[in-house]
């Protein structure tokens, strides 16, 4: 079997694409969540350990573990260093400090290892002609800067906002995106040459400042355009 990182002819290893502790709001009552797909003949089944392929071997897998723990923490863990931003009193935004380069290449080792994948519930993600360039960037341990595939994020403040639909690509401006659902938080990996539209600029990940998270409403998700203006004034640069 031909790793899809090195290119080596070694036995892979079953790998989770979306780290597990993503899923694990996803476990109610000790029951596992099952997969519901539209495809064809289809039924859900029990998937109590979260989607998993072989597509790497053990060494390669090695190289995503430190960003996939970085993410989980960073994301998911809860704690008192926290900020927000507020707007009329209303909390519209997270503010956290973090680590740029780990969590960029988290997310666009993310995307890579959906787009190798063959499992279906990946079936939306393919980014063609950027893939030898992104596994280039994950061989490399090259975040690449900010425009780079460039991400956002963004977060559901809502239980019901945890469920993980598949991913899949939307353009954003006329601009190739893809989102991924990832317990609560969304992720837009941009796979195209041309820039971020420009209402999305202060929301993506810099070194220069600190990490963004954008909380929408689940039962009424609001656009970005909204604190645009606040971010660009509210958030200096380190
Ligand atoms: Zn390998």
């Amino acid at each position: 079997m031909i790793c899809r990182l090195c290119g080596k002819d070694k036995k892979l290893v079953e790998s989770h694409i979306i780290p597990k502790k993503f899923y694990t709001p996803l476990f109610v009552e000790k029951q596992s969540p099952r997969i519901i797909s539209n495809k064809p003949g289809f039924y859900p089944k029990k998937s109590p350990s979260g989607i998993y392929d072989k597509i790497v071997c053990v060494e390669c897998e090695r190289i995503f573990s430190p960003w996939d723990d970085y993410a989980q923490k960073v994301l998911l863990t809860q704690n008192s260093k926290v900020e927000y931003l507020k707007y009329n009193d209303k909390k519209i935004a997270y503010i956290k400090t973090f680590d740029y380069a780990r969590l960029k290449l988290f997310f666009i080792s993310l995307l890579w290892r959906a787009t190798v994948s063959t499992h279906y519930f990946f079936k939306r993600i393919n980014v063609g002609p950027f893939e030898p360039q992104i596994k280039q960037m994950i061989l490399d341990t090259n975040p690449g800067d900010p425009e780079e595939f460039a991400i956002a994020i963004t977060k559901y403040d809502d239980p019901l906002g945890t469920i993980t639909p598949d991913p899949y690509s939307y353009k954003w401006e006329g601009i190739n995106y893809y989102h991924f659902y990832l317990a609560g938080f969304i992720a837009y990996i941009k796979a195209d040459k041309r820039p971020v539209p420009s209402f999305m600029k202060e929301l993506i990940l810099c070194p220069e400042k600190p990490l963004i998270i954008l909380i929408r409403d689940f039962r009424k998700s609001k656009d970005f355009k909204v604190i645009k203006k606040i971010v660009k004034k509210t958030i200096p640069k380190k």
